[in-house]
């Protein structure tokens, strides 16, 4: 049973937002409160005249509720199933999931009105992430609701949230006990995913469509994969019959995942070097070897006041790709960083360009895919960004 703890009464106007849809209530926007609830807690969200505009999960701190209901009546124990099964039937219909593809995510946040919860299925395994204490508290119901959302494709829930939400709080097995690494399939690629000793849930499903692209433009290419983790656009090139690929990211481990990747599907070793190394050093001496190269770094800000020297990082960055592609290159150039918008991660690149002094044209512009929805309402969803980028 879903249990209301307290009420929260929000200053006159500040009603606006809740009524757009938006899903945080900020602790700004609150008048008073009825009722003292536990981090975590349900609570019903209402305007200066005692309406009520929505329920959801309490929290101290600048967001205080994260709302997953905008309906005036309490919400009852089916919310999280019923908000799953579309999340589910969205995938389905939209065909992420089919006969060449069996890993996904499954919920992305706010973008399928779940705020504060990641769920990635890797063929079987879901790995489910809290962003909010509000999830955690209720981290066995969704258990169940995916389970019943699921059913029989499901065979191991694991709960991994030490590194998003408090170091305090335990990983573990809510449901089965799915054996690492795991091979799951991508546009037909294989790939070994390990969500217990992997970063974030253990693999980027959000760049699976900008990989398949890349592999369009791979044939007999020359391709260069910086910051690569798991090897995913080095697979894609190669599959798609790239002369040669280099691989290079800081981690030896992820070095090493990437070179079981390559061995996994099979390719012959001598078309793939690996490179443990800092990408800035390793750019500095391969003037004109490459005609792709990938630019999908880690997030240099993860909070806006470390924007600036981020944008730094990117500048750099880009310019020295530029500098040194071959002519007639094309570079996929990435930003994750949810604090930096398109237009700033754009006028960036452009500070790149002149700084590099090339012919650049921008072909495309790339971005998540449809497993990592945004609500309308909730444009903060929106945090992968992407250029292509042809080099004269
Ligand atoms: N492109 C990958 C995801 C990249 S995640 C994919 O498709 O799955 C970012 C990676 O950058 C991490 O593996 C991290 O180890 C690596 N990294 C961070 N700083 C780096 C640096 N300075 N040089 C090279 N790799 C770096």
């Amino acid at each position: 049973m879903i249990k209301i703890t307290a009420s929260v009464f929000l200053k006159r106007g500040r009603e606006a937002s809740v009524k757009r849809f938006h899903p945080w209530v900020f602790s700004g926007a609150i008048q008073s409160m009825e009722g003292e609830p536990a981090e975590g807690d349900w609570v019903e969200v209402k305007d200066f005249q005692k309406e009520t505009l929505g329920f959801g999960h309490y929290q101290k701190g600048s967001i205080t509720v994260r709302l997953l209901s905008f309906s005036k009546k309490k919400p009852d124990d089916s919310i999280y199933q019923h908000k799953i099964e579309n999340a589910f039937n969205q995938r389905l219909f939209t065909k992420v999931i089919n006969e060449h593809t069996n890993c996904f995510r499954l919920i992305h946040g706010e973008g399928d009105g779940l705020p504060g919860l990641i769920v990635d299925v890797y063929n079987g395994v879901a790995v489910m992430q809290a962003h909010s204490p509000g999830i955690h508290h209720h981290r066995h119901s969704i258990a169940e609701a995916l389970k019943a959302a699921l059913g029989n494709t499901l065979h191991t829930i694991f709960y991994k949230s030490q590194n998003t939400l408090n170091k305090k709080t335990d990983n573990e097995y809510l449901f089965g006990l799915g054996v690492v690494p795991h091979v799951v399939t991508e546009h037909g690629n294989k790939f070994y995913v390990d969500w217990e000793e992997g970063q974030k849930t253990g693999f980027f499903l959000d760049q699976r469509e900008n990989r398949k692209l890349l592999g369009q433009m791979s044939p007999g290419a020359s391709v260069l994969n910086t910051f690569c983790y798991t090897g995913g656009f080095s697979v894609y090139a190669l599959a798609a019959g790239a002369a040669l690929v280099h691989s290079v990211d800081a981690s030896e481990k992820a070095i090493d995942l990437t070179r079981k990747n390559i061995e996994l599907n099979g390719f012959d070793p001598s078309q793939h070097e690996c490179f443990a190394a800092d990408t800035f050093d390793f750019l500095k001496d391969k003037k004109d070897r490459y005609d792709l190269i990938i630019l999908d770094p880690p997030a240099f800000a993860k909070h806006k006041d470390a924007r600036h020297q981020a944008m730094k990082g990117y500048q750099r960055l880009n310019a020295e790709a530029m500098k040194i592609i071959k002519p007639r290159g094309v570079i996929f150039t990435f930003s994750c960083s949810q604090v930096v918008d398109p237009q700033l991660f754009y006028d960036t690149v452009v500070s790149s360009a002149i700084q590099a002094g090339r012919a650049i044209k921008v072909l495309q512009h790339i971005g998540q895919p449809a497993d990592h929805p945004v609500s309308i309402y909730h444009p903060e969803g929106e945090y992968l960004k992407g250029l292509v980028l042809y080099v004269e």
